[in-house]
């Protein structure tokens, strides 16, 4: 039968998404696809608004569905994920951005603010979300960003560049190496890998199967593997009294907090997210 509204198009999906992603999930989801392929709000479901679909069209979206269908997140499947009310373009080669991270953003630029001059690195960029928001939501921060990967700074760089922010992003492996050429920083910010190996049976299969596992996984055997390599960098790089902030494994934020006081670090707090989760640190280079 020939689908002629945006409603018919709507309930269509949802029929599809239904035994895909999950009753909780295929009316958002649907909602989004309406969105991202047709440029179709809410409002024109309710409205009924009239939607005829092109053959192309009906091909596109038989393939997102497909792809939906074999467990793909809809951010890959769309190529973007929203992150502090932009949207970021995504792919395999990185992170979708979570909210937890959206909060570990929103910290530091609630200490922030209005604060002139900052100069700032995020260690691990992926799609360069926190490096991007940063600069666009501080007063003209110098922003860099560093990566292992060279296609997570292709898709940082091309991220940064469409939202107008400045950043210099570089490619370097922090556990071998760290660049010579950065000036003395104000804040280092960090969300490395942190799922430890014997986390993953706890994990769904659209973060296990499509994600890429260097962003998520730290060996069972050293999970602050990452915290301890950024620490001693954030010690040689940090003016007096600069920030280092990390998002971390909900079960190792007392070992963050032991490793940096050791490490010299003061004022270090434990932040919750909105789950209830210790998810953050902060922590200041001596005065
Ligand atoms: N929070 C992510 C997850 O739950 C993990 C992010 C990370 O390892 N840095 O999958």
């Amino acid at each position: 039968m020939e689908k002629t509204s945006v409603k018919a198009v709507y309930q269509q999906i949802l029929n599809r998404l239904q035994s895909a992603v999950g009753a909780e999930e295929a009316s958002p989801q649907a909602y989004w696809l309406l969105e991202g392929l047709f440029g179709k709000k809410r409002m024109d479901v309710i409205m009924d608004a009239p939607l005829q679909l092109v053959p192309e069209a009906k091909e596109q979206l038989e393939d997102v569905l497909r792809r939906l269908e074999k467990g793909e997140p809809i951010q890959y499947v769309l190529g973007e994920a929203p992150f502090y009310g932009r949207s970021f373009k995504v792919n395999r080669a990185v992170l979708i951005p979570r909210p937890e991270t959206e909060e570990l953003v929103q910290l530091i630029c609630g200490q922030y603010g209005s604060k002139q001059d900052l100069k700032l690195l995020d260690i691990g960029t992926g799609s360069g979300c926190i490096a991007t928001t940063l600069a666009l939501e501080l007063p003209g921060p110098k922003v860099y960003a560093i990566d292992v990967s060279a296609d997570a700074l292709l898709l940082a760089e091309e991220n940064a560049r469409r939202l107008g922010a400045e950043a210099e992003f570089i490619e370097c492996n922090i556990l071998e190496d760290y660049p010579t050429t950065l000036p003395s920083l104000d804040i280092i910010v960090s969300n490395p890998p942190y799922v430890m190996r014997k986390e993953a049976s706890l994990m769904k299969a659209n973060v296990l199967d499509w994600e890429p596992a260097v962003a998520l996984f730290v060996e069972d055997e050293d999970p602050l593997l990452f915290y301890r390599c950024i620490a001693c960098l954030a010690r040689k790089q940090l003016k007096k009294g600069g920030r280092l902030y990390f998002e971390i494994n909900e079960s190792c934020g007392k070992e963050v907090v032991e490793m940096l006081e050791k490490q010299g670090f003061s004022d270090i707090a434990i932040h919750q997210d909105l789950q209830g989760k210790p998810r953050m640190v902060e922590a200041r280079w001596r005065e």
